[in-house]
């Protein structure tokens, strides 16, 4: 794989950043990237990034995109990462491309043009309380009664649906069919009779949602797909949801490296080889997360299949960032334990939080463990072990 930048690409790339630091975009940067995401709601920032031509680059034309490559797509959302700027990863990068590849010529009219202006923005609505890595178990129905679906159920650890406008959801319409085959994907909107959306704080002060799902009328024209084939719909959206950008540890590392310098107290750290190893073997494995998220980019452009690569980054991303906050929490001292908004806390703070942050990311788009037999099974084409 070649891994330079085009031309093309480094031009791309300055024109993005000149435009990521005019000060109407920089009032949306937040402390960190998970502030990002729970950011992701606001729609004036999306619409601008669209009125700038920025939103949906490597979408094709025909769909409101500007046909860029995947490599372009990768570098705008590493650059919004880096800034800890909404990013919309789920509804840009995994909802949309999904639409394109399995809605009706209606459904791409009706929703396509209106994520890219920010005005639809997806929840994700997969996992239940009995079906997570096991998700063919998920057990949310959805009767077909003439022209609509009756959907029953509930869905945990929904992201954004406490803003979202509508809902991907997963439900199982054939109780007959195996497992896999009985499932299809539905588009609920989240203000539809029935559907009560109830907050869930995370460890890291976050939120997530629980949906109820009470009797609620879908059209079936909000079916993506046909009908009991929705696996092949989900499998192709996780695909493209994984690969999470590396770029939020990038700078979290940055940051270690200027407090390591620059505090009196952390100063000494330098002087200590042990701790010197660890960073220089950061930035080695940070570098290595770059090529790596790039690389699913460069398969993606090549048309081969990026499951097992997208696996790979997502494992090693996720691994990396609680790698990185550790040391920083075992080297900077009592004081980082310090929370944000503490006037002693080294970094601001966020050293503290991201640790309380980090292990949700090797959880959140399918647990570390599943990746790692994703990795074995389609990267390395080893054969599936007994449990
Ligand atoms: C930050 C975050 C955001 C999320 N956002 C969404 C969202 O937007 N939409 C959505 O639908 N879901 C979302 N989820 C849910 C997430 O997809 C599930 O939590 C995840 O798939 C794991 O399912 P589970 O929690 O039921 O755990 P389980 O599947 O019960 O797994 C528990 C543990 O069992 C082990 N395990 C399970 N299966 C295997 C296996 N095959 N091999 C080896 N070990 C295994 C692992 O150690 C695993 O950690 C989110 C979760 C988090 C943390």
């Amino acid at each position: 794989l070649d891994f330079a930048l085009t031309e093309r690409h480094a031009t791309f790339l300055r024109q993005l950043r000149s435009f990521l630091s005019r000060p109407e975009v920089r009032r949306f940067e937040t402390r960190d990237e998970s502030a990002a995401l729970e950011a992701e709601g606001d729609r004036a920032f999306f619409r601008m990034l669209y009125d700038a031509g920025y939103q949906g680059y490597g979408w094709p034309e025909e769909y409101g995109g500007h046909g860029g490559s995947a490599i372009e797509q990768w570098l705008y959302l590493e650059e919004l990462s880096y800034r800890h700027l909404p990013r919309g990863d789920l509804t840009l990068s995994s909802v949309g491309p999904a639409l394109i590849r399995f809605g009706t010529a209606e459904q791409k009219q009706r929703y396509l043009p209106r994520i890219l202006t920010g005005e639809y923005d997806f929840a994700v609505g997969y996992s239940e309380p009995e079906a997570g890595s096991d998700l063919a178990s998920l057990q949310t129905t959805a009767v077909r009664e003439g022209d609509t679906y009756l959907v029953n159920g509930q869905k945990v650890y929904i992201t954004s649906a406490h803003y979202a406008s509508h809902i991907w959801l997963a439900a199982r319409t054939s109780a007959e069919l195996p497992r896999h085959r009985g499932i299809s994907v539905l588009i609920v909107p989240v203000d539809a009779p029935g559907v009560t959306v109830r907050e869930q704080r995370t460890q890291a002060d976050g939120l997530t949602n629980e949906i109820f799902l009470d009797d609620v009328r879908v059209p079936v024209g909000n079916r993506v797909g046909e009908e009991n084939d929705g696996w092949a719909v989900i499998t192709s959206a996780l695909d493209l949801e994984r690969n999470f950008p590396y770029s939020g540890v990038a700078r979290d590392f940055e940051l270690l490296l200027a407090v390591c310098a620059e505090e009196r107290d952390s100063r000494q750290l330098l002087n200590d080889d042990a701790v010197v190893d660890e960073l220089v073997t950061l930035a080695a494995d940070v570098e290595a997360a770059r090529l790596l998220t790039m690389r699913v980019a460069r398969l993606v452009d090549e048309g081969t299949p990026a499951t097992a690569a997208s696996s790979m980054s997502k494992v090693w991303v996720s691994e990396l960032r609680e790698r990185m906050t550790s040391a920083a929490l075992s080297h900077l001292g009592d004081r980082a334990q310090l929370a944000v908004g503490e006037a002693e806390a080294p970094g601001g703070g966020v050293f503290e939080h991201i640790y309380r942050w980090s292990p949700m990311m090797k959880i959140g788009g399918g647990v570390n463990e599943v990746q790692r037999d994703v990795i074995a099974r389609r990267g390395l084409g080893l054969t599936r072990g007994s449990r």
